[in-house]
């Protein structure tokens, strides 16, 4: 589309220098010049309405209306110009003629003026009136030119009340035009200026065309295939070109005030040249100025010094602009991070009384992100900082540090607990859920906090120190406050290490899986195996996946090592399948991180393992958390994985904090009881009331129940009397590597101790 158009674009520019240079000459019939003239034109101004009609479904919206309005000024001059056509080839000799013809051509230029003002958004104060007078300015002295060459003529000439109207409408439209043009010009995005000054040209070579016709027509030499359809051609291709080599995706806002181009500054002006010239030609020549001119003339004088304090007055406005852009954010007005940094430098050069620094990030914000888009996160982030600004004391200062962090400098702070005291309390205020697009979504976060003095001395050492606390917040369970502690320290330095030793185990195939078998109550069966993964590291022996699962989430490396995990047990569960040492009702299951049901290529990865083995779809159980599923962009995902026939078990359930409420988010099949209710089930009465209720549920509900963490015979004995399915522990049986499992398989009827 863009070379295509640009070419054709290129074309109409040729045609049109074809005309300028050889003109009729090479074209012996006059006739004939018309029509191709004619054909060529349509051609062109079509391709310019097309161009800007694709584009219109791309960019800032006041972008797009103008595009589609250019785009109808270009099928409106089509339409015209399509009867005009018409009329010469097959029409009577009255034509050219006021006619309809004209009142569409000139309606169409109407068009084109609103797409203007769809682009002149021009912030508001000394910009906009001087932007005004730009136009005005424009305006004026175009009309200078356009009277002195069209309209006057037209009128001494004696033509008909028609022409006249002819040599009215046609250069007063197209002035306006152009002065609106002109007039959103300096505003607008810079990556789109210097295409907006395109279009420009593109106007002026069509205001010059519309003029010669008016004057042409109405004194009776115009015809068509001559230089002045020359001007409209040129005149089109330029408007393609802009339309075709503008950026599309410009999304920004025009509103925001800018420094100004000089170049922009001085377009005005140059419209005004033609003025000076003119006015000294007929003062060479001893001619007389019109009244009307010469009151066009004074009319410009005054504009243009009105214009000048103006401008004058816009360039300050916009120089505090900037210097409020350079330390604001833009989404929510708060200081950025510039300004705070600078701030807190500087009340921690004057000694005196302690301040708190507090580094808040908001609790699964990127959640929120990516599921509702950025527009939903943006709303969320603006309407945290109208929380943050409400619970402020006079002189605490906010900033927005960057993406989903804030931070805070509470000023007059007796001691740490004071501190703590009132982050919990910004806490609290924060922690209230956000409506977005309609729907409530909770909101939490995360708060780390450094004494000035204690905590450090120079504001570049209390902001991290603020920031490893609230990594620490972070990692207790996050929707807390913590205070700095240089343990904190060691605890990062830990965590890149893990973070580059997981990298290096991956590479290096340290995973392995062990498998913890499920047995079947009633059967006192084997049914299945949990696959539970496992890292042999070389130095610290074999690891838990507790010590590692949580960097892995969070780096995303859970992703590699998840896929890793399912295709391993699929190979191995796949081969005991192939030489019938488990039949086609024993199940796998393999856990599953939120992340990797997010990721896009998760379902197809199924597909493709299930598709290379031999075992069947319902013989694969993914087991979900409760934590998983508090997300619901997860929900997809699982939906897609029951579809294939693969069985979904909700894990740990009771740990959460409304486990009632997820059951019934998802068709689960499974629902594992935590290890949490198992152990002191034969205990506690009220802990036995309560593993009853939740099998009883299950099974209302349809779902296989499975008890988690058996250690004790009395366990397992409850267990069976409240009519649970399966059950796991180490009771039965402890994680085993392969060849155990397959040692336990081979033991013919394996026994429930
Ligand atoms: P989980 O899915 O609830 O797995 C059960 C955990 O309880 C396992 O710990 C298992 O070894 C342990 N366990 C089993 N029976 C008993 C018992 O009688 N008493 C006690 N005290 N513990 C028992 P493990 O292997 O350390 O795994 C911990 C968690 O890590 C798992 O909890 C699971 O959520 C996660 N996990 C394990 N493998 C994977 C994996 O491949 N991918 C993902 N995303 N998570 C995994
Ligand atoms: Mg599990
Ligand atoms: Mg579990």
């Amino acid at each position: 589309m863009n070379h295509l158009g640009a070419r054709i674009g290129l074309a109409g520019l040729g045609v049109a220098a074809v005309f300028l240079v050889a003109g009729q000459s090479l074209v012996s019939s006059p006739h004939l010049a018309g029509v191709i003239s004619n054909l060529a034109l349509l051609a062109v101004a079509g391709w310019a309405g097309v161009t800007f009609a694709l584009r219109a479904r791309v960019g800032s919206p006041g972008l797009r209306s103008a595009r589609i309005l250019f785009a109808g000024y270009c099928f409106t001059w089509l339409l015209g110009r399509t009867a005009w056509t018409f009329y010469e080839a097959f029409g009577d000799s009255a034509w050219p003629s006021v006619s309809w013809v004209n009142a569409v051509l000139v309606a169409a230029t109407l068009v084109a003026i609103a797409g203007g003002f769809c682009l002149s958004t021009v912030p508001v104060g000394a910009a906009r009136l001087r932007s005004v007078l730009d136009g005005l300015l424009v305006g004026f002295a175009l009309f200078f030119v356009a009277w002195t060459f069209v309209t006057s003529p037209v009128i001494d000439a004696g033509g008909s009340g028609a022409d006249i109207a002819l040599g009215f409408a046609y250069p007063l439209a197209d002035i306006v035009l152009i002065s609106v043009v002109t007039m959103a010009l300096p505003e607008l995005p810079a990556q789109l200026r210097k295409y907006g000054y395109l279009f420009l040209a593109g106007l002026l070579c069509i205001g010059v065309a519309d003029c010669a016709y008016a004057y042409l027509a109405a004194t009776g030499g115009f015809r068509s295939g001559t230089l002045v359809d020359a001007g409209w051609l040129l005149g089109f291709g330029l408007l393609v070109l802009s339309a075709t080599l503008a950026p599309p995706r410009i999304e920004e806002r025009f509103s925001r005030l800018t420094a100004l181009s000089p170049r922009a500054l001085l377009l005005p002006y140059l419209f005004l040249a033609p003025v000076v010239v003119l006015s000294a030609w007929y003062v060479v020549s001893g001619r007389v100025l019109d009244t009307e001119m010469v009151l066009i003339g004074m009319a410009s004088f005054v504009v243009m010094l009105v214009r000048q304090i103006v401008t004058v007055l816009d360039s300050e406005a916009r120089a505090e602009s900037l210097v409020f852009q350079a330390t604001h954010d833009s989404l929510t007005g708060l200081w950025n991070r510039a300004k705070f940094y600078d701030y807190l430098a500087s009340v921690l050069s004057r000694r005196g009384e302690t301040r708190a620094v507090l580094f808040m990030d908001v609790d699964d914000f990127k959640d929120l992100n990516d599921g509702l888009g950025h527009a939903a996160g943006d709303e969320a982030l603006c309407c945290v900082a109208r929380r943050l600004e409400g619970h402020m004391r006079k002189d605490d200062v906010i900033a927005r540090l960057g993406g989903d962090e804030f931070g805070i400098v509470l000023r007059s702070v007796r001691d740490a607990d004071e501190a703590l005291r009132l982050a919990e309390r910004v806490n609290k205020a924060v922690s209230v859920p956000v409506v977005v697009h309609g729907e409530q979504h909770e909101v939490s976060a995360s708060i780390g906090v450094a004494l000035s003095g204690t905590h450090g001395e120079t504001a570049g050492v209390l902001l991290r120190n603020a920031e490893l606390a609230m990594y620490a917040a972070k990692r207790e369970g996050k929707s807390r406050c913590a205070l700095y502690d240089p343990s904190m320290h060691v605890n990062v330095l830990d965590r890149v290490r893990l973070l580059s030793e997981l990298r290096t185990a991956i590479e290096q195939d340290q995973f392995r899986l062990h498998y913890q078998p499920k047995y079947d109550l009633r059967s006192d069966a084997v049914s299945g195996a949990e696959a539970l993964l496992r890292w042999q590291h070389p130095e610290k022996g074999l690891l838990s996946p507790t010590s590692f699962l949580e960097t892995a989430e969070q780096t995303g490396l859970i992703v590699d090592i998840g896929r890793w995990a399912m295709q391993s047990a699929f190979l191995f569960i796949g081969s005991l399948r192939s030489e019938d040492v488990i039949s086609t009702t024993f199940e796998i299951c393999v856990n599953v991180a939120p992340r990797q049901l997010k990721e896009p290529d998760f379902i197809a990865d199924v597909t493709r393992c299930l598709a290379l083995s031999p075992l069947q779809p319902h013989q694969l159980v993914f087991e979900v958390t409760e934590s998983a599923i508090i997300d619901s962009t997860v929900l997809p995902a699982l939906w897609s994985l029951k579809s294939l026939g693969v069985r979904v078990a909700l894990d740990d359930f009771g740990t959460g904090f409304s486990s009632l409420s997820y059951l019934d988010r998802f068709d689960f099949d499974v629902l594992k009881i935590d290890q949490l209710f198992i152990a002191d089930l034969d205990r506690s009465q009220s802990r036995r009331a309560m593993v009853a209720a939740i099998i009883e549920m299950a099974h209302t509900m349809g779902l296989i129940s499975v008890a988690e963490g058996i250690e004790q015979e009395s366990q397992l004995a409850a267990l069976r009397e409240l009519g649970c399915d399966g059950a796991q522990g180490y009771l039965l049986s402890k994680p085993l590597t392969e060849a155990q499992f397959v040692s336990l398989l081979s033991q013919t009827t394996p026994a429930v101790v």
